[in-house]
């Protein structure tokens, strides 16, 4: 089963593209269960194009089609679209045309689902598929929840994080209930964090709280967590991307790279550590019981 995972946070600059490149370095020197690599495909939803930037990969030299020409032409196929980023990671890059897209997508009756439609026969080639979305929610970031079965959150410990991620969460809620019910929130990723500031520490006690308070609840962030490690602000993660490299290529022994490796394995393990323990009580004895057997023992 693909993971299909959207990292998504309206706000820019919270750590989105940093996390997608680097958690699918991560992933993919990870070996799954049959033994083999895992081999992840990474989308470039942001016409910023950064992802590809930050892989070294320029949208304008590749010959193929962008996300663009595989959302607004019909005849383009996943395949098209998909250039090699690192051994056993694909992308598919983003260009500035993509902006255009919004509008362009607003006409269209299946819009909600035109990513996932396309996604569907890359579906059997790779473990993990990792969406990068724009710092908005319009139909790009539509079309990334319609394909996800997860969504992470990148987001940065500051005054009013709480409210940005609790109005975040429910704007989700209204636009895919109808479309992706299937949808659920996996985790919060704390990005250039600073652990040893008050701020950080009650910012991150309030989300623990809120998350606490959902579990019982049917919304689709009940079984969210704050990932652990967060990610501690490093310079070398915001040094890799102008050589266009990710952190293991350019670094790979900062601590930027050994969070970025930590998380991803709780990001692989999440679902094994979430499985709920059964635990079988004996029957308790009741009086009654105990008298009946006692009785037993009596002597004829
Ligand atoms: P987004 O995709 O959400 O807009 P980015 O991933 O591009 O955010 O990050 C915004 C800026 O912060 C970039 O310049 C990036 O290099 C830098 N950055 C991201 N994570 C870290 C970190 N842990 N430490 C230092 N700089 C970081
Ligand atoms: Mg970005």
């Amino acid at each position: 089963m693909t993971r299909i995972i959207s990292l998504l946070n309206q706000k820019g600059g919270v750590g989105k593209t940093t996390t997608t490149v680097n958690l699918a370095a991560a992933i993919a020197a990870e070996k799954n269960s049959s033994g083999k690599f895992n081999k992840v495909l990474v989308i470039d939803l942001d016409p910023q194009t950064h992802l590809g930037l930050h892989f070294g990969i320029d949208e304008s030299a590749t010959s193929g089609a962008s996300v663009y020409d595989l959302l607004m032409d019909e005849s383009v196929t996943a395949k098209d679209a998909i250039v090699k980023a690192r051994k056993n990671i694909d992308l598919i890059t983003s260009e500035v045309d993509l902006a255009a897209a919004e509008s362009e997508l607003a006409s269209k009756t299946d819009r909600h689902d035109l990513l996932a439609k396309k996604l569907g026969p890359m579906l059997s080639l790779y473990e993990y598929i990792l969406i990068d979305c724009p710092p908005s929610l319009g139909l790009l970031t539509l079309n990334a929840l319609a394909a996800s079965k997860e969504l992470i959150v990148p987001m940065q410990t500051h005054f009013l994080a709480l409210q940005g991620v609790s109005r975040l969460f429910e704007t989700v809620q209204m636009l895919v209930g109808g479309i992706n019910p299937e949808l659920g929130v996996t985790g919060i990723v704390l990005c250039m964090h600073e652990k040893n500031t008050k701020l950080a520490r009650e910012v991150v006690d309030d989300l623990q709280g809120f998350f606490d308070a959902s579990r019982e609840s049917d919304v689709p962030w009940k079984n969210c967590i704050i990932f652990d490690p967060p990610i501690r602000r490093n310079v070398k993660l915001a040094e890799a991307p102008s050589f266009g490299q990710t952190i293991f290529d350019y670094e790979p022994e900062c601590a930027g790279a050994r969070d970025y490796a930590k998380l991803a394995a709780s990001v692989i393990s999440v679902f094994e550590t979430k499985t709920v323990k059964v635990v079988v009580e004996a029957p308790s004895l009741k009086s009654r019981d105990i008298a009946a057997a006692d009785s037993l023992n009596e002597p004829i």
